[in-house]
């Protein structure tokens, strides 16, 4: 017997049929003894809509107000879940976040989870009761419906099992595992059977979609088993496992890409101490999240370039921001870059093995393809391009590092 946390996603959750089809996945668990608790998205769809909603009701909304709203899409899933078990004659229980309580702390619209107390859910559970617990949300210390950002319930799954002491996690999303690139941009992406935290955590924080990014770096934390699968079939899943555990460390698993990039470089600025500090001390302070960094060389003049990739969504913002502290940095001007991609490769491989960048740079050369910024972290790296050449540089990476399907 074990203690299993399934976590169903948007399109698995899509309209009553499919959560006719998700009771019966908690029903296979359960006559085979298991103990279960399951966590559940909004109907596809459902949250985007809410979204609208609140943005266009005030398109300077109150956080909490939003909360408010977008979190009864997981308030209509778990009700309907909970009588579609009982149907099928399990007993089963609805749990929104603050009746259990998951704690988050008070950043509305993207809180992050402080504590669970799992001791109710445990009794229940023990009792023969699944639990069917609304991810996305949580109650913050003003007492009120906090939510966990867009993508959450992947975390909120993976602070269930970790405070239920689950021996597993299940992720049932519309795909059935994770690919070593996204299948619609490259047909001949195969299905990885297992991926390490590490290179998992740089595929999601890279543009992958599978997984929220944090319930990746979540579950590596507290060492939760986590295996990707889909609600559709019965295909073995992908599984999220410790370094330890996978034998052969030494290969790239995977190119993400992320097309909605900007980039924003400032000319002309004093080559002095504090100007970098300057720059991304005045984002940080407007919650504008910086990913790449290049810093040119300093010339005879003392002046200096920086460059810069944000999500597109905060460019607009970006450039403000740095154009009112013109005067005291001292910089000549701001060009912005709208229409950039990031590409990333992954994988344990470029601990120990020379010429994976080489291989990269190579392969993007031959196709024509400039880079604009490069990055690289100890299991990836990441070139900013020109969005037009998305497609081509995933498909050619995935072609020069022997990923494709061949058969
Ligand atoms: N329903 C929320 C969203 O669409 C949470 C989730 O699906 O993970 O972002
Ligand atoms: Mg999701």
């Amino acid at each position: 017997m074990a203690r299993i946390v399934q976590k169903f996603g948007g399109t698995s959750v899509a309209d009553l049929d499919r959560i006719r089809n998700v009771a019966q996945r908690v029903k296979t668990e359960i006559d085979a003894g298991h103990e279960v608790a399951v966590v559940v998205s909004a109907m596809s769809g459902t949250t985007n809509q809410l979204v609208s909603w609140a943005s266009e009701i005030g398109p300077l909304h109150d956080a909490r107000e939003y909360d408010t709203i977008v979190a009864t899409g997981e308030q209509v899933t778990v009700g309907l879940l909970a009588i579609a078990l009982q149907n099928i004659g399990i007993d089963a229980r609805s749990w929104l976040g603050w009746q259990i309580p998951i704690r988050s702390d008070n950043v509305h619209g993207a809180a992050r989870i402080d504590s669970i107390d799992g001791s109710a859910i445990r009794e229940r559970m023990k009792a023969g009761q699944v639990a069917v617990i609304a991810g996305f949300q949580g109650i913050g210390p003003d007492g009120r419906i906090s939510t966990l950002g867009r993508g959450g319930s992947d975390t909120s799954a993976v602070a269930i099992a970790a405070a239920l002491q689950a021996d597993r996690c299940d992720i049932y999303t519309d795909v059935d595992g994770v690919y070593t690139t996204d299948p619609r941009i490259a047909p001949k992406a195969t299905k990885l059977s297992r991926i390490t935290f590490e290179e998992m955590l740089e595929m999601a924080s890279s543009g992958a979609k599978v997984l929220q990014t944090r319930s990746v770096a979540m579950a590596m934390r507290h060492n939760v088993s986590l295996q990707v699968r889909s609600s559709f079939n019965d295909a073995p899943g992908t599984l999220v496992v410790n370094e330890d555990s996978v034998v052969e460390q030494e290969t790239i698993s995977g190119i993400a890409y992320s097309p909605d990039e900007a980039k924003i470089t400032i000319v002309g600025l004093p080559d002095q101490p504090g100007v970098a500090a300057g720059v991304f001390g005045a984002l940080a302070d407007n919650h504008v999240n910086v990913d790449m960094i290049v810093q040119s060389a300093s010339s005879a003049v003392k002046k200096t370039d920086i460059s810069f990739s944000v999500s597109r969504s905060d460019l607009d913002k970006a450039v403000d921001i740095i154009n009112k502290i013109k005067d005291q940095l001292g910089f000549e001007s701001v060009d912005a870059a709208p229409n950039v991609a990031k590409i990333s490769v992954v994988g344990m491989a470029m601990r120990t093995q020379p010429g994976v960048a080489k291989t990269m740079f190579e392969t993007l050369a031959a196709k024509g393809v400039n880079l604009h910024v490069i990055s690289t972290s100890e299991i990836k790296i990441s070139v900013l391009i020109d969005a037009e050449y998305t497609e081509l540089a995933v498909r050619s990476l995935h072609t020069a590092y022997g990923l494709d399907d061949e058969t």
